[in-house]
């Protein structure tokens, strides 16, 4: 079987050492499969308010600086927005996409008067104040129909290749969640199960903050009839603060000035992936046997 990874960095600043872990291991994990497996990269930058003009291509130059080279040529969300509007329109054919005229406001409001002051992770747990139609109300964006869709099925279940044993359930932990702004930008969820399933990927490589996006992701798929990929969610960088090094708590670009700068940056990714030295071929080897369910 042909394996197929990627590496899917948005555009918000540059790479820096903890968007390079997550490079420099989905490569390895393509590195280490059989022949006809292809590396590939995908500026996720759909979320357009939150990218940053001339990152992408940032981004592109630092991986090429570092050896990172992808196997197809790059492609960007941007223009790829047909993919994702077929897509929506499956599922509200599907009775499974409806508007939502709330805004953060009322959705609090719901949530206060439901008894229910709980946010996950600083995110609302959507009440389903537009389940049942608008109110009147304009739409404001497009949601899933989780709950709906994911019925008396109970928690979603799924195998992460190095966190192993995962479940969420994702109507009660989550809730209806947004595919798309009404005027704005396509949600990162929807995007990234389009992409994947149109570019092949077989193999999904990222960082662990994004672990509690996977089950959302699988609903979607199995909604829009697409497969799922095997997951692996690697170690974060920690910043000085004990949060994961962003943009936000200084993170600073990686240094490519030169190739010995690249590679010691490369050195230090692969040291928070548990591998040791600094050959890309020992640290194939030590990928492989680290992971040994690799294809
Ligand atoms: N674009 C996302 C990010 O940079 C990663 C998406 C993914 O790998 O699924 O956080």
């Amino acid at each position: 079987m042909t394996v197929v990874g990627r590496f899917a960095p948005s555009p918000t600043g540059p790479l820096h050492a903890g968007s390079l872990v997550a490079a420099l291991a989905s490569w390895l994990d393509v590195r280490a499969r059989a022949t006809q497996a292809r590396w590939l990269v995908r500026i996720e930058d759909a979320d357009t308010e939150r990218c940053q003009s001339g990152m992408g291509e940032l981004i592109l130059q630092q991986l090429a600086a570092c050896g990172l080279l992808p196997d197809e040529a790059p492609v960007w969300q941007t223009r790829r927005t047909a993919l994702y509007d077929a897509a929506l329109s499956q599922l509200q054919q599907a009775g499974l996409a409806y508007p939502c005229g709330c805004t953060r406001k009322e959705i609090d409001e719901a949530l206060a008067r439901q008894g229910v002051a709980h946010t996950r992770h600083g995110e609302r747990v959507y009440p389903g104040t537009c389940r049942d139609g608008l109110h009147g109300k304009k739409a404001r964006a497009w949601r899933f129909a989780a709950t709906k869709f994911q019925g008396a099925s109970g928690p979603l279940r799924w195998t992460d290749r190095r966190l192993g044993e995962q479940q969420q359930d994702v109507a009660s932990e989550v809730g209806d969640f947004v595919l798309k702004r009404a005027d704005g930008p396509w949600a990162y969820q929807l995007a990234v199960v389009v992409d994947d399933a149109q570019q092949g990927i077989t193999d999904v490589v990222r960082g662990e903050d994004l672990a509690d996006n996977t089950a959302r992701q699988i609903l979607l798929q199995r909604a829009l009839g697409l497969p799922t990929p095997r997951y692996l969610h690697t170690p974060l960088v920690l910043a000085a603060d004990g949060n994961k090094l962003s943009k936000q708590n200084g993170a600073a670009a990686i240094d490519t000035g030169s190739p010995e700068a690249a590679q010691a940056e490369l050195a230090a990714a692969a040291r928070v992936l548990g591998l040791s030295g600094d050959d890309r071929a020992a640290w194939v080897a030590q990928w492989r046997a680290l992971y040994p369910d690799a294809r």
